[in-house]
């Protein structure tokens, strides 16, 4: 018996990264995996392939989180192709770093509106579902830098810390109907979305963890399987960080 036997689960944001290795993680585990992409289609296509690798059923959905509409046609698609929706995960995520002095007004809306606003998109058309079934585990993706703040990403940051406050009031309103939500905060994780700093910054990451390495996509993964599965049952409206020691907090 694997910890995700028999639930289904949606992992936005899964062509690449964190989400990816969250949908392989979930996929070993025995989850059936239903993903989105926002461009990288090949990279999507082969993900299915991996996935059903695993024994499990796997679909990707191209589908932006940042739209409403969109998001809802997503639930509607999975639940007509996969029965049912237990687990969400809400990764979909991107950076416009830049001191605020220089901040558009365009890079604040599209970090807002494709790390935040998304999180309202899909945990509001997907909560339908897990509430009748009254069962389910919303996982949102936040950042250190959400809790902490961090210099020229005030779009980012902003995005981050809402939606540690929104995954607080969806436990607390959703919790009496047998669904939890809880976010995890990663510190440096290695991929494309940090690929994009310099050698020396990243450097200077390296040395302030504790750890002294980046995190990989499958230290955060195996976070969210715990707070997928049943084992995570009396675990709600936390925030857990997967930072290698970089954040501290009571
Ligand atoms: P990444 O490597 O850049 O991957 C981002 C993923 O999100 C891609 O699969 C991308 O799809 C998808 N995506 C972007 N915009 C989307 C949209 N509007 N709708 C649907 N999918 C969209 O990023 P990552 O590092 O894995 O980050 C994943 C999450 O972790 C983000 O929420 C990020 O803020 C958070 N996080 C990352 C770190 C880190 O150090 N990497 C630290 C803390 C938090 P396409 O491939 O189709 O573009």
């Amino acid at each position: 018996m694997k910890l995700l036997d028999g639930k289904v689960a949606l992992i936005t944001g899964a062509s690449r990264g964190i989400g990816n290795g969250i949908a392989k993680k979930f996929a070993e585990m025995g989850a059936d995996v239903a993903f989105t992409y926002l461009s990288s289609e090949e990279k999507a296509r082969a993900l299915e392939e991996e996935l059903k690798a695993f024994g499990v059923r796997a679909k990707g959905y191209k589908s932006d989180a940042a739209n409403f509409a969109q998001a809802e046609a997503l639930i509607d698609s999975i639940v007509a192709d996969f029965g049912t929706l237990e687990i969400v995960v809400n990764n979909a995520g991107i950076t416009r770093d830049t001191l605020l002095l220089r901040m558009t007004e365009e890079q604040w809306d599209q970090v807002i509106d494709t790390n935040l606003k998304s999180v309202f998109n899909i945990t509001k058309n997907a909560m339908k579902v897990l509430m009748k079934n009254r069962k389910g585990s919303i996982i949102n993706i936040t950042s250190i830098v959400g809790r902490n703040g961090n210099p020229g990403q005030a779009n980012y940051s902003a995005s981050k810390a809402g939606v540690i406050g929104f995954t607080q009031v969806v436990a607390k309103e959703m919790g009496s109907r047998g669904v939890r939500c809880n976010a995890i905060a990663p510190g440096f994780i290695a991929t494309e979305m940090t690929g994009e700093l310099s050698e020396e910054v990243i450097k200077g990451w390296n040395d302030m963890i504790p750890l002294k390495r980046p995190g990989t996509p499958e230290d955060v993964a195996n976070l969210a399987v715990f707070l997928g599965s049943d084992m995570s049952g009396y675990i709600n409206g936390q925030t857990i960080n997967v930072c290698g020691g970089l954040h501290t907090p009571n």
